[in-house]
């Protein structure tokens, strides 16, 4: 034979193990070699995996195979029939594939395939086409669903023969194997039985299951028409005695239908997944799935655990909080009204002088009238007029002791709207009342006639009345010209800002910066409380409290800024 020649390879379902296969299908291939010179045929020999991947792969020109695979192929890579073995002059290739359900002859209490329920079953393996999917389909039309109802089924794989060897041995309790095996084993096919035995006509052999068409030889896409042509001519046109008979290709419309009803092959899409079909699937991802799941719902009792502890500490810590604030305030409170008490204290030495005034007045008063009624010269202009100057000087005198009462009671803080010029005055009057020779206070007054804050009114004149004598200390000992002292009022973006301007002697930059903290004071008899009072009293509202030179001049200008809403 020519070295060049083309090869021509031929990929064969090995059904009962490689040599039976070679000498089963050796006077075909050489058939064909004789047939074309010019070519080498050449066989492979596979299993069902082995035949897909070579078809996959085209290391194969044509492929025989069981129909039940070719249908697959069919449907997967477009291979196509070109013949059908004709096995015998008696079978028709359209009715020549069945299978039989052999049990060993003894076993008297199977006898039909609705016997198999509950029992065990050898099969070549699932792909077996007469060695188990016409069986299923069988099986499968009586209602028995071979991985649910029988108690085990167990592929032997090929050679075929390994079925009748377990059946024989009682591994189990009957096999499926290809119609017809039986009757090809001489003396040993006596040790079996069939179940369900059916032997229809034009059929050499006993079945199980109704028949299929024969094996196709098919051509693969890649296999030229011509070369098809061929071969199929070739196999055709063979005599008897020259390797198996072909017919023209059989009708695999059965095989179709079976394996729709099967849901298997090319109809697997059909097959439905079940819940319990996913759960066997995915069971590992449905494990992860709820160990996730499982860990989520640990992780979030943990971190609700933690959001508790954290909360009841928070909460634990906030009412701490509150109760330090309380006690805070309440020591603010008591500090305020400590200052306002000092005040009075520094300011009431020369209370007593002016309340003297309305008294000493009063008392005159009274002497003279006393002395009129003695001397008898009591008329009624002089009472009318006495009563009077009694009365009005009473009034001022309660006056001063009901502005002092106001500012030294103990209090709370509160917030109200009030005109700020009025506090001013009020502010200017209590510290005038309280000398006796008190300074002027010049009031400049440059916001709009009703223009109010909200505030404290009482602790803004506490203020007030704090730098004013803060200013009057500082000026007392100043010419008499440069003792007057100003209070002003001017607004400002959101809010006003208070004023007390005075001419002393100023402070310088080192004493500016410490004029705010407490105990800072330059007085013989000072408390340095007065300043820090102040600026907490501003902040609280939102304001602030600054010291500063003025631009021109002597003295100091302390500036309270108050925001329209505290
Ligand atoms: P006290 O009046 O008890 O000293 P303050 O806090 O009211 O406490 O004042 C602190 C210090 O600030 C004063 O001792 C004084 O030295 C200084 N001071 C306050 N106002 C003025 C001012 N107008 N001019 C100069 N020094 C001032």
């Amino acid at each position: 034979m020519d070295d060049s020649a083309e090869t021509v390879r031929i990929g064969v379902l090995a059904f009962r193990g490689a040599e039976t296969t070679v000498s089963e299908w050796s006077p075909m291939l050489d058939r064909l070699s004789r047939s074309r010179a010019d070519r080498r045929f050449e066989l492979l020999k596979l299993d069902h995996d082995g035949l897909r991947s070579a078809v996959a792969d085209r290391r194969v020109d044509f492929v025989i195979t069981n129909p039940g695979h070719y249908v697959e192929l069919e449907a997967e890579f477009g291979i196509s029939r070109i013949l059908t073995l004709a096995g015998s002059s008696t079978v028709s290739p359209d009715q020549a594939i069945g299978s039989a359900v052999v049990v060993r002859r003894d076993r008297t209490d199977l006898q039909s395939l609705e016997d198999l329920r509950g029992k065990s079953l050898a099969i070549v393996g699932r792909e077996g086409f007469g060695g188990f999917q016409i069986v299923w389909g069988e099986l499968s039309s009586r209602g028995i669903d071979p991985d649910r109802d029988l108690s085990a089924l167990r592929s032997v794989g090929l050679p075929m023969d390994g079925v009748l060897d377990a059946v024989e041995r009682a591994d189990v309790d009957a096999g499926v194997v290809r119609a017809c095996l039986l009757e090809s084993m001489g003396s040993r096919s006596a040790n079996f039985r069939v179940l369900s035995p059916q032997t229809p006509s034009a059929f050499p052999c006993t079945t199980s299951t109704r028949l299929y068409p024969d094996w196709p030889m098919a051509a693969l896409r890649h296999t030229s028409p011509a070369l098809a042509r061929e071969v199929a001519i070739a196999l055709l046109s063979a005599t008897e005695g020259t390797g198996p008979g072909w017919s023209v290709p059989a009708d695999y419309q059965s095989v179709h239908e079976l394996f729709r009803t099967l849901e298997i092959g090319p109809y697997t899409y059909l097959r439905e997944p079940t819940l319990t079909d996913l759960a066997e699937r995915y069971w590992p991802w449905l494990l992860g799935v709820l160990a996730l799941m499982a860990s989520g719902a640990l992780y979030t009792v943990h971190v609700e655990h933690l959001v508790h502890k954290r909360t009841a500490a928070l909460r634990a810590a906030l009412a701490e909080r509150e109760t330090l604030e309380a006690g805070i305030r309440a020591a603010q409170e008591q500090a305020d009204h400590l200052s306002r008490l000092s005040m009075l204290g520094e300011l009431s030495g020369t209370l007593a002088h002016e309340l003297n005034q309305p008294l000493a007045t009063i008392g005159n008063y009274a002497a003279s009238l006393s002395r009129r009624v003695d001397n008898g010269r009591l008329d009624d202009d002089a009472v009318r007029q006495a009563t009077h100057e009694i009365t009005c000087e009473a009034e001022r005198a309660a006056a001063i002791l009901s502005r002092i009462r106001a500012f030294a009671r103990k209090r709370t803080a509160k917030r109200e709207r009030f005109r700020p010029a009025q506090v001013a005055a009020e502010a200017i009057a209590l510290f005038r009342g309280m000398l006796a020779q008190a300074p002027r206070v010049e009031l400049i007054d440059h916001l709009a006639e009703d223009r109010t804050v909200e505030a404290d009114p009482l602790q803004i004149q506490q203020v007030l009345l704090n730098l004013l004598k803060n200013a009057y200390d500082a000026s007392r000992d100043q010419p008499a010209e440069r003792r007057a002292l100003q209070l002003g009022m001017t607004a400002v973006a959101d809010g006003i800002c208070l004023w007390v301007r005075d001419n002393g002697p100023g402070l310088d930059e080192a004493a500016r910066r410490h004029l705010f903290e407490p105990f800072f004071t330059t007085k013989p008899d000072g408390l340095g409380l007065g300043l820090s009072i102040c600026k907490t009293i501003a902040e609280a509202h939102g304001g602030r409290l600054t010291a500063t030179p003025p631009e021109t001049g002597p003295g100091m200008i302390f500036t309270l800024t108050l925001p329209d809403h505290a």
